[in-house]
């Protein structure tokens, strides 16, 4: 099949993905063999782009073609001397000669909406996915600096008497500020939170953030300031977002150098 250069509309459609059948591959034939129309689609795809559609590879929202098919057969002048009766495979060349510029425009704009809209919850899915793979990274990249050091000391927190079970370990590297902890609670009464707190070997204890109660496959790490000697680790029992200082009764304890 020969073809003629490819119309601009056929390359806005084709750009918007919205092209198909014999005309998508007639219209790719052409261009394998056709530079300047190649570089027209280039230009196709960045006016596209500009309005959120550069993003491989949406689905056309249904109905798009049709509602432009439409809009191009009530945009033929009134006078123009055309056949009542068009065979539907021949509708496009029509649109060829009919779509104006001012179509073409509704057109974009009517895709772009329906365009942006998608584009915006996927990029918005991507970004959190992108945040949580970061900070897992991060997160991994710092346990293996915390374990592997030989520096860094284990530490069990035990559950204390009358307290909820649980038992929890943490490891910390006072030369780095970092630790990770890990473990295993009751839930927290209703309102309430557990806390992780660094007890120094002089002055008050330091917080080292909340923890869930079920944090046995999901360890933290703690980010703390660097060289503080620790004496002892304790999850406390606090209210909800936690203290600046312990409030609550002990829940989990562990003495650094315990043996
Ligand atoms: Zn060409």
């Amino acid at each position: 099949m020969t073809m003629e250069h490819a119309n601009p509309e056929d390359l806005d459609l084709y750009a918007l993905g919205a092209l198909d059948g014999e005309d998508k591959q007639a219209l790719e034939a052409h261009m394998a063999s056709c530079a300047a129309c190649r570089r027209q689609l280039a230009a196709a795809r960045q006016r596209t782009a500009l309005i959120g559609l550069s993003a491989p590879p949406l689905a056309p929202p249904p109905g798009l073609k049709n509602a432009l098919l439409q809009q191009a057969r009530a945009a033929r002048p009134a006078g123009a001397s055309r056949p009542a009766l068009k065979p539907a495979g021949k509708i496009r060349w029509g649109l060829r000669f009919s779509l104006g510029f001012a179509l073409a425009s509704a057109l974009l704009a009517f895709a772009a909406f329906e365009f942006a809209r998608q584009d915006l919850e996927r990029g918005r899915r991507i970004e959190q996915l992108q945040a949580q793979v970061d900070g897992d990274a991060a997160a991994l990249q710092a346990m293996g600096q915390i374990t592997g050091a030989p520096d860094s000391a284990e530490i069990a927190l035990l559950e204390q008497p009358g307290g909820p079970p649980g038992q929890a370990r943490v490891v910390y590297n006072a030369r780095m500020g970092m630790g990770i902890y890990s473990g295993q609670i009751a839930p927290a009464p209703a309102g309430k939170t557990y806390q992780l707190w660094l007890v120094p070997a002089s002055g008050a204890p330091v917080s080292a953030g909340l923890v869930d109660a079920n944090q046995q496959n999901g360890a933290v790490v703690m980010r703390l300031a660097p060289g503080v000697a620790a004496k002892a680790f304790a999850v406390t029992l606090e209210p909800l977002g936690g203290m600046p200082q312990p409030t609550g009764p002990k829940v989990l304890v562990g003495l650094v150098n315990a043996g």
